[in-house]
């Protein structure tokens, strides 16, 4: 099926010289979505570079595919990209980034309107100063204390054990040059982090503080479970800590234990006590069984990730595309 609307004159002109793409995942977002249009095609409108927005459909279940399918087959500036099922933030920003031609940059933003997107021009000037990638700071969380203090904790935790530098309060909202993007495209980790694999990937990069907006409408998608899995993606990915805690803790209690038995044998020996010790006992017994359940776990963290990295699977599966108000079917994207 082949749909092609009659301003087939915005569609040459996007085809061939697309400079910028906006990326924006999107799962049950039928609240936001209008709204999220408006605002982009207000942005849009503005824009000397001729620009896409790429909307990444992660599996939702509510109208919000309608929404993306209208606005992709009536406005040639937008292109919709439909997973087979919810595969969660991050690869639904890594299926955007596939799918987005900007041949300078690409801007990754929430679709909940969190991430405001008028500050393009501001990434783009910072951008022309010479940087690859420009991050937005979150100055200010509009969000419950308990989501925002562990945020707070998690950077740094991560900026004290991490292997990479992680801008702290950064997030996913940034705009990367095409070279990142190709950069990002390449890397195969099918454990996303991508503010890590940004970092990690280098070249010149600067952050632009920004109030971040409450979500316009509608509960966040991340739930509890999600978010400790991305954190642990990113202490994983990018921290060889863990591992090395359990060494160190391994030496701590050896060094404990030692302390232990010198003072089990002083006061046998010098002050001829026996040592009556069956609650010291059953505590060491309990508090080493934790610990080496902990590190099981730990290594555990590292074995599932060579596993999942070993099954080789793809990171997403598109079902259809909208692209250039054409509806194309996802196998027929197949390498
Ligand atoms: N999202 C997604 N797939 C998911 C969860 C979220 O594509 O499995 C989208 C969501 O629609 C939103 C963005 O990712 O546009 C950020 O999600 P959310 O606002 O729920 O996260 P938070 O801002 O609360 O961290
Ligand atoms: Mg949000």
């Amino acid at each position: 099926m082949v749909l092609i609307n009659s301003k087939d004159y915005v569609l040459c002109r996007m085809q061939h010289k697309v400079q910028l793409s906006f990326v924006v995942p999107l799962y049950n977002e039928a609240q936001t979505i209008e709204q999220l249009i408006t605002r982009l095609q207000a942005v849009l409108n503005t824009m000397s570079l001729p620009t896409e927005v790429v909307l990444v459909d992660d599996g939702s279940d509510d109208s919000t595919t309608i929404a993306m399918n209208a606005i992709a087959l009536e406005d040639a500036r937008f292109q919709a990209v439909f997973l087979s099922r919810n595969h969660g933030h991050q690869l639904a920003i890594t299926a955007g980034l596939k799918m987005a031609r900007g041949s300078k940059a690409v801007l990754i933003l929430d679709g909940d309107l969190q991430d405001p997107p008028e500050l393009v021009q501001a990434f783009l000037e910072k951008m022309e100063e010479g940087f690859e990638v420009v991050y937005g700071i979150r100055t200010n969380r509009k969000e419950s204390w308990l989501k925002r203090f562990a945020y707070f904790s998690f950077y740094r935790i991560l900026k004290q054990f991490g292997n990479i530098y992680l801008p702290p309060d950064s997030g996913d909202f940034a705009l990367l040059s095409r070279k990142v993007v190709d950069y990002l495209n390449l890397l195969p980790e099918q454990n996303r982090y991508l503010r890590g694999m940004r970092a990690w990937i280098g070249f010149k990069q600067t952050g632009i503080p920004y109030e971040r907006d409450q979500r316009f409408a509608g509960k966040s998608k991340y739930s509890l479970k999600r978010l400790v899995e991305l954190a642990y993606s990113g202490l994983f990915n990018f921290s060889s800590f863990p591992i090395k805690f359990i060494t160190r803790l391994g030496v701590v209690a050896i060094l404990v234990s030692l302390a232990y038995l010198i003072y089990v044998l002083v006061s046998k020996f010098i002050y001829g006590n026996v040592p009556t010790g069956f609650t010291a006992l059953l505590m060491a017994i309990i508090l080493f069984s934790g610990v080496q359940l902990i590190s099981l776990g730990i290594i555990g963290e590292y074995v599932l990730r060579i596993y999942q990295q070993s099954q080789g699977r793809p990171l997403f599966i598109i079902d259809k595309v909208i692209k250039d108000q054409t509806l194309i079917n996802g196998q027929e994207l197949l390498p």
